[in-house]
């Protein structure tokens, strides 16, 4: 935070901080919003996310790295910023990752007690749109994949809701990239089933694997997957249903949550590496002034309800 707040200090035309609500333990969730400077206010957007799972500690360095070459590394990334602003939240579940490193580091929820004694939610499955699905969540508290009590209970979940409403109210919102780890893939919608095939489904494969193959350009591996497992009332497929056309889980690299010091250089740098191309194919496929359809009505809270039809 720091970090962040230097940046901004030193950067004031182009850096720009804002708390956007709480934790449970009252911990400020913070977004960079990162622009060219020019004052333009219509452009698409970007909007990265980072640890939704308090266990996952190398989600938080990759998103920070990211805006470290956004805006420390202008010259050579000014294309990234034209026509696009990005907006990053390095710690969408910043109890969570606080309660990992002090008290016992398998740990995956947020830390809102929920009910019969049991803490935490799985704020990635918490999102309303095919919320508590059996198939891919579960109602359960001491399950690893607790849906929380209903859909949008978590005050981080809301937290990452309204900012995604905001983006595709204005017509702004283009790309969500969520950083997870570990599996070394990027996957794309549909997290909640297989069965379904989103209508843009060859823009999300062609964004998904330009981020692949850019890394496996400079020798490294990624894979570019559809969603190979069930998991419902995601922030991915959330965004997608109210006006993101593109979507993205980004499982980052490592063999295990907890990267040693020495590699977390080459982890950011590689998700770096796919980020930017995932980035400048978006670019290519939604220009500025694409018509993205609107979402109507009521925003999704009802496992039926269905998405927009891009
Ligand atoms: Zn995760």
């Amino acid at each position: 935070m720091e970090y962040l707040q230097n940046l901004e200090k030193a950067n004031a035309d182009r850096v720009q901080l804002r708390d956007a609500g709480f934790s449970y333990e009252n911990r400020t969730l913070k977004t960079i919003t990162v622009t060219n400077g020019d004052g333009r206010t219509d452009k698409n957007v970007i909007f990265v996310d980072a640890t939704f799972h308090g266990r996952e500690w190398l989600p938080p360095h990759a998103a920070v790295y990211l805006v470290e070459q956004l805006v420390s590394n202008f010259k050579e990334n000014m294309d990234l910023l034209k026509d696009y602003d990005w907006i990053i939240l390095p710690l969408v579940n910043p109890d969570g990752y606080v309660h990992s490193y002090t008290f016992n580091n398998m740990w995956r929820f947020n830390r809102k007690p929920s009910r019969n004694g049991y803490i935490g939610t799985d704020l990635n499955r918490n999102f309303g749109f095919q919320w508590g699905r059996l198939d891919g969540s579960s109602r359960n508290p001491r399950s690893e994949l607790f849906a929380g009590n209903a859909p949008f209970s978590e005050p981080e979940s809301r937290i990452v809701r309204d900012i995604m409403h905001d983006l595709v109210v204005s017509g702004r919102g283009i790309m969500y990239i969520t950083l997870h780890s570990y599996m070394n893939a990027i996957l794309y919608s549909y997290d909640y089933t297989n069965r379904v095939f989103p209508k843009n489904m060859l823009n999300l494969s062609q964004v998904a694997h330009a981020g692949a193959n850019a890394v496996i350009a400079k020798g490294g591996d990624l894979k570019a997957i559809y969603e190979s497992y069930e998991a419902s009332g995601t922030s991915q497929d959330y965004a997608y249903c109210v006006g993101f056309p593109l979507v993205f889980t980004f499982e980052l690299p490592g063999n295990d949550f907890w990267p040693k010091k020495t590699k977390i250089d080459g982890f950011v740098k590689e998700s770096w590496t796919a980020i930017r191309a995932m980035a400048k194919k978006a670019m290519e496929l939604y220009p500025l002034g694409t018509k993205i359809p609107k979402f109507k009505g009521k925003f999704y809270l009802n496992m039926n309800d269905k998405c927009i039809n891009y």
